[in-house]
């Protein structure tokens, strides 16, 4: 019986991703495409010669950090910006992804004397375009990059304001230690008077990880947090993410050299606990586990997952996306019927 069947389950099963950065979508091909068509000087010559820079960068978040960093640069022009963001929608179509909120990282590009004009309507024209050719809704979230200053924060989002109605919210991203969530507390107080909504990363067994998070409700005003899993070790701070209903987006991720996708415990312990927790690529084109379809079906084989319980991770992602709350519900429904007509009854 096919419908029994949780490969296809899963790969049919309506699905929205929460936390996906769009300079992070860049694969082999396309880096070589943009690499000769920009004419640059890049270390590796070939599609196997940057897989292999790929599989031998240095693990944890500096080493990911820097090794991203160098691919992004190859970023420069608007048509680059443009085809990223509408192959992101190609792969959203692939794997039945109807909803995304995207992270895009101004700061990177702009302190390369690239123009935010040209990020951001790259950016903005390849979602509609993608929306329209592959029928995926997709917002954009724009993220401050924590290693740089409050001044370029700043300066970031006055050169947003004239773009306010293409951005739906405000997140945190980049080297975490040494750059605490409340080093931005003034610039989150600004962005809610332009009224975007907001997600900070607080990345996995960072320094002061648990602290950060308090920094993130209680200072920075978030209703969502990027990762944040070091929540388990507080049960103070789990009621309270509880309380407040606060959406995680979690990023079960691996690498081929990893036994078992990232993290899947702690995040198993996390979603029996009650909490809004969503299951995430994160940065599809740099890790083994690719994209959303893949994530889900290793996640549920290792966490031993029924289908009740993915289609409630699903069910979160979409309640904890920044849609309105009559989209939420539409795509809730879609969805609880996908799962009533395979026998998964939510009630
Ligand atoms: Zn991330």
């Amino acid at each position: 019986m096919a419908f029994n069947n949780m490969e296809e389950f899963i790969t049919n099963l309506p699905k929205a991703e929460l936390h996906i950065h769009i300079e992070g979508t860049l694969s082999s091909e396309m880096i070589l495409k943009i690499v000769t068509r920009n004419k640059i000087d890049f270390p590796y010559k070939s599609v196997k010669e940057i897989n292999k820079a790929l599989a031998m960068r240095i693990p944890g978040l500096k080493g990911f950090l820097d090794h991203h960093y160098l691919v992004v640069s190859i970023i420069q022009t608007q048509a680059d910006f443009y085809e990223i963001t509408y192959e992101l929608l190609r792969k959203c179509k692939e794997n039945n992804i109807v909803y995304i909120e995207i992270f895009f990282d101004p700061q990177f590009h702009t302190t390369r004397e690239i123009p935010f004009e040209t990020v951001i309507n790259g950016i903005h024209q390849g979602r509609l375009d993608g929306s329209g050719t592959f029928g995926v809704e997709a917002n954009l979230i724009m993220c401050i990059n924590r290693e740089r200053s409050v001044e370029s924060a700043f300066e970031m989002l006055a050169q947003a304001r004239p773009h306010r109605d293409k951005i739906i919210g405000i997140g945190l991203d980049s080297y975490e230690e040494k750059n605490p969530p409340r080093k931005f507390a003034e610039v989150y107080l600004r962005a809610q008077e332009d009224g975007y909504r907001f997600t900070a990363h607080c990345d996995v067994d960072q320094v002061n990880s648990v602290e950060h998070i308090w920094e993130c409700l209680d200072i920075l005003k978030v209703d969502r947090i990027d990762h944040g899993i070091n929540s388990i070790e507080d049960p103070k701070l789990m009621k309270e993410l509880k309380r407040r209903n606060i959406c995680m987006t979690t990023c079960p991720i691996w690498r081929s050299t990893d036994p078992e996708p990232q993290d899947i415990r702690r995040i198993k312990n996390i979603y029996e606990f009650g909490l809004l927790v969503t299951l995430n690529t994160d940065d599809p084109a740099e890790f083994d586990s690719g994209y959303l379809t893949n994530l889900l079906m290793e996640v549920q084989e290792k966490s031993d997952y029924s289908k009740f319980d993915i289609v409630h991770f699903m069910k979160n992602a979409f309640e904890g996306s920044w849609l309105s709350r009559s989209a939420k519900d539409d795509y809730i429904k879609s969805l609880l019927d996908y799962a009533a007509v395979h026998g998964v009854n939510m009630a």
